[in-house]
Formats: C-alpha cells, structure tokens, sequence
C-alpha cells in the first residue's frame, strides 16, 4: 500500500504506546463494541482494516495495533514510517506511560519529522479516581506540541467512536 492510497481514501494508523495502556482495547472495542478483560498482551504487530462512511465519503483505515515491549523496537522505523497518522496512548492512570511518550514520539518524529497528525490518547477515564494524569496536562502538553488529543475508555467505550470519527475527518480534510 502506498503511504496515501488517495484514489481509495486508504490510510495507515499505527497506534504506539507503552505496554498495558490499552491500545488493543481501544482498537477491539471500535471494531466489535466489546471489551475483553482477559486480553492477552499483543505479540508483535498485527492489523485489522475498517471502513468507515463520513461526510458521505467512504474511508479504509489500516489499524496497526503494536506490543511496546522493547524487544519489538526494532520492527518499530519500518512500522512507523508509512503510516498517515499516528495515535500514541497513554494510561491516565499511570503517570509513567505519560511520561514516556516522548520516547514514541521521539520514534514518530526520526521517520516524520515535525509536520506529521498525531493524535495523543489518555485511555481508562472509567478509573477517574485513580488518575494520575490531568486532562489539564494533556491538554497543555498537546497544544505545545500541535498534537490533537483524547481521553477515551476502551472498557466502557467513551469517546472511542468520536476518536476514530476525528480521526477519519482529519484524514480525508488532508489530504
Ligand atoms: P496494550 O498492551 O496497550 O495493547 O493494552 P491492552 O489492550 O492489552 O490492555 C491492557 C490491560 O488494560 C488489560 O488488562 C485491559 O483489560 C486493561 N484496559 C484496557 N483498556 C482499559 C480501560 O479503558 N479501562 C480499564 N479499566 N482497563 C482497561
Ligand atoms: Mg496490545
């Protein structure tokens, strides 16, 4: 696939992320409305293809799920590089999966540079009271950064759907 099938309106969407922030989830819950808690951990990366109507225009998008244990990185130049969009998740929970995105990002920027979408993705907002990370900080960490953001629950599907609209319409708008 080239990097913008434009004729078929087909994009690649790699999410990142550390290892346990949902990225899995957040994909099956999108895919088939539902939600596993006996989700095993990705092995290697894998995708799924949906299509999507909006604006009256039809939409393929790639999902490339990825597990973020380092002894994956190395798959990671090759993964990234093709890709149009990048959705890099994080654990609002967990201060440290916030903390390291910059280390995906810093991935997303050796094969993007700086003008790349990328879309920053707090998930779990059902375990609000064991937050970690403010939608504040998000927020500002993203406006500096130019990054579109979320806080999304892959288990009780908050906002999952609005994401992958946003998503889509950011895709056809640049195209
Ligand atoms: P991945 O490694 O990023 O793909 O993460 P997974 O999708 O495998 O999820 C890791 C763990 O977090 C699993 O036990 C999931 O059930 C759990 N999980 C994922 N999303 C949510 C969520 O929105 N809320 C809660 N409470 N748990 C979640
Ligand atoms: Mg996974």
């Amino acid at each position: 696939m080239q990097k913008n099938d434009l004729l078929n309106n087909n994009f690649k969407v790699c999410f990142l992320g550390d290892y346990g922030v949902g990225k899995t989830s957040i994909i099956t819950r999108f895919l088939y409305d539902s939600f596993d808690i006996s989700q095993q951990a990705t092995v290697g990366i894998d995708f799924i293809s949906k299509t999507m109507r909006i604006d009256d225009q039809i939409i393929r998008l790639h999902l490339w799920d990825t597990a973020g244990q380092e002894k994956f990185r190395s798959l990671l130049p090759t993964y990234i590089r093709d890709s149009s969009v990048a959705i890099v998740v994080f654990d609002i929970s967990k201060k440290q999966s916030f903390e390291n995105l910059n280390i995906w990002l810093k991935f997303i920027q050796e094969e993007h540079g700086e003008d790349f979408t990328i879309f920053i993705v707090g998930n779990k907002t059902d375990l609000n009271e064991l937050r970690q990370v403010s939608k504040e900080e998000l927020e500002k960490f993203s406006q500096q950064n130019n990054f579109s953001f979320f806080e999304v629950s892959a288990k009780t599907g908050e906002n999952v759907k609005d994401l992958f609209r946003k998503i889509s319409s950011i895709l056809i708008s640049s195209q």
